[in-house]
């Protein structure tokens, strides 16, 4: 008799998008054939674990026919598309990111028949209808390389070297990580907020292995500018560039940022050309990015609201008082209300009459749930894998061990007289990096058993790169570890005008400051 085999199912949802009966099947499919939770991850998709290898057909179906797909949310090929998760209907540039997103998903969808064959009996499912312009520039030959493969016009025959991360946002909101993207679009619209076209950026990624000095995280890079007419003959560009050229012998050398990393931007540059057909144009500027959340009450801009909740390491789950599980099935049952995950494991529940706003509430209240306001910010803004037990590749805990380490910090911090202080705190169990640790101001990746290596000094906003501060800090030493350094920080924070984050101040000092008041402070 064959073993049970029990496998993890994620779902793929560009720009995070749920529909209330696609909410319904997964919580079903949860209790029925799974651990009886459901998990948001850091790509807005949902997963769900520790289902048994006989069930995932019965699971696989279940979703296509309730407007679901899990066709290319894991494997060598582009992944779940990311968009920001407010759903504003009065902010048109908002409803373009979300409209690209699904459409490079269409075009980047592998066309060959087999998941149905697989996974439905050959029975073909149609969730939506294609945008005919993506249908035809799926097809389109582009300078030189063949897109007319019948199977598979743009993977052709081999697919990808390695996954492939897109995301597409709007000037200013960097909700989706944009740095951390193989391939990210930001909408740019004229003064009457009608689509031009769009700022490319590129070579973003973040995992890396321990002790390899050649693997490493990688910001990306702005590109170009791009008309909106182009922009699908250039989203292939950039994919044929990585599918002709990225390293297809070293799996860990395999994503694009270290073929732009080898090449330099000029000649990356010039071979996406090459495919394109056509000059690149120069990169619009763009203002600051920022982190935005979306948590809490909003007007969503046509008279409804929506709203945020947080979901701590998007783990939805009943246990004890707190029913997130419950109370979401219940909601979603009751109003019919569709949902956007958010690339930072919270969800938004959108389209909500201004009437029912006191029941909804009403039901959150009874089942436990904190509002944005009653939560630590320190969980607010941090995020971890699931690593132990149920990944694979995990070295060290993550999702089960950092809420402890959350009330750990913000017993320091109350001691060293920073009580209100908070800062974005990421955890991973390996050095794939699943939670982007490398972008976080206290960046845990698991390195050993129970000690992890800290990196430090990314930013609020994750607009710059973390780096290695201390080699597996193991668990217990946190408090001896950290207390110097969040001193350090109010010592210095008493005489700054302007507050000052933690990762910006770690930057701002440099390790080698760092450790020299740790050594002092420690031996004080
Ligand atoms: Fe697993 Fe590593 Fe990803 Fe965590 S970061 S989920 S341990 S692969």
């Amino acid at each position: 008799q064959e073993k049970d085999y029990q496998f993890m199912l994620r779902t793929r949802s560009p720009g995070g998008f749920i529909p209330p009966q696609l909410y319904l099947t997964i919580d079903r499919l949860s209790d029925r054939y799974g651990n009886q939770t459901i998990r948001a991850t850091t790509r807005q998709g949902f997963q769900l674990h520790g289902i048994l290898k006989k069930n995932l057909k019965a699971a696989i179906a279940a979703i296509v026919k309730n407007l679901g797909s899990t066709l290319g949310a894991c494997g060598d090929l582009n992944r779940n598309v990311m968009a920001p998760p407010a759903p504003y209907k009065n902010r048109p540039e908002y409803k373009y990111a979300w409209e690209y997103a699904n459409n490079i998903a269409d075009l980047l969808t592998p066309q060959s028949g087999a998941y149905y064959e697989i996974w439905l009996d050959g029975e073909k499912v149609i969730s939506a209808e294609e945008d005919p312009e993506v249908v035809a520039a799926r097809k389109r030959n582009t300078n030189g390389t063949n897109f007319e493969d019948k199977e598979e016009p743009i993977y052709g025959t081999h697919y990808m070297p390695r996954k492939f991360k897109c995301s597409v946002t709007v000037p200013g909101d960097n909700s989706v990580d944009l740095y951390s993207q193989d391939l990210s679009l930001v909408v740019i619209t004229n003064s009457q907020g009608e689509l031009t076209g769009f700022d490319v950026f590129a070579g973003g990624g973040l995992g890396r292995s321990h002790n390899q000095e050649q693997t490493f995280p990688r910001l990306a890079d702005p590109i170009c500018y791009v008309d909106k007419a182009d922009v699908y003959d250039l989203v292939k560009a950039i994919v044929a560039t990585q599918r002709d050229y990225g390293d297809r012998t070293n799996r860990r050398h395999a994503r694009m940022k270290y073929l732009i990393e080898d090449w330099g931007l000029d000649k990356f540059k010039k071979v996406v050309e090459g495919y394109f057909g056509k000059p690149l144009q120069p990169f619009k500027t763009l203002p600051e990015f920022k982190y935005l959340d979306f948590l809490g009450w909003q007007e969503q801009g046509d008279g409804k609201l929506f709203l945020g909740i947080s979901i701590e390491n998007g783990r939805i789950k009943d246990e004890g008082d707190f029913q997130l599980k419950t109370a979401l099935k219940e909601i979603v049952q009751k109003y019919q209300l569709p949902m956007y995950l958010s690339p930072h494991q919270n969800l938004i529940l959108a389209d909500i009459e201004p009437e029912i706003k006191e029941e909804i509430q009403g039901i959150l209240d009874r089942c436990g749930i904190k509002t944005e306001t009653e939560i630590d910010p320190l969980v607010r803004y941090s995020m971890a894998c699931p690593a132990l037990p149920t990944c694979g590749l995990a070295i060290t805990e993550s999702e089960r061990i950092i809420p402890s380490i959350l009330e750990r910090l913000r017993a320091l911090l109350v001691k060293v007289g920073l009580k209100e202080e908070h800062f974005v705190v990421r955890m991973t169990g390996c050095p794939n990096g699943c939670a982007r640790p490398y972008l976080a101001e206290i960046g845990f990746v698991g390195q050993a058993p129970d000690a992890y290596q800290i990196w430090l000094g990314g930013d609020p906003n994750q607009t710059r790169l973390a780096e290695p501060y201390m080699d597996k800090l193991n668990i217990k030493d946190l408090e001896t570890a950290l207390e110097p350094l969040l001193v350090y920080f109010r010592k210095e924070q008493l005489q700054q005008e302007k507050p000052e984050s933690f990762g910006d101040f770690c930057h701002r000092v440099g390790f080698e400051a760092l450790r020299s008041f740790s050594t002092s402070y420690q031996t004080a």
